[in-house]
């Protein structure tokens, strides 16, 4: 009765995700559900910044600053480096050229 209850309650949502290609797991024995989007696996951590998006202030030409990578995804196209948001601050804060950050 309760699962049956479950299933009534979360069929718009179920049916919402098989539409977008997620994943629908039946959790707490079948009163929950877990819904998961595989494109998640896809991603992993940029190995050029370890995740951070940036090398120094400058933007990771690998990530775009994004700090992962999509391995089907095209190239991203890196941020020039003039556009860096940590630059653009540095040079908010009038820091001199070669100055420690
Ligand atoms: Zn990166």
């Amino acid at each position: 009765m309760c699962i049956r209850l479950a299933n009534d309650l979360f069929l718009h949502d179920d049916l919402r995700a098989h539409r977008r290609g997620w994943t629908v797991e039946p959790i707490r024995n079948g009163t929950g559900r877990r819904y998961r989007d595989p494109r998640w696996d896809r991603l992993s951590e940029c190995s050029c910044c370890v995740g951070a998006g940036y090398r120094g202030i400058e933007t990771c030409p690998s990530c775009a600053g994004r700090g992962v990578v999509d391995a089907l995804a095209a190239p991203t196209e890196p941020v020039p480096a003039e556009q860096s948001p940590l630059k653009v601050v540095a040079e908010r804060l009038d820091l001199p050229p070669g100055a420690p950050r």
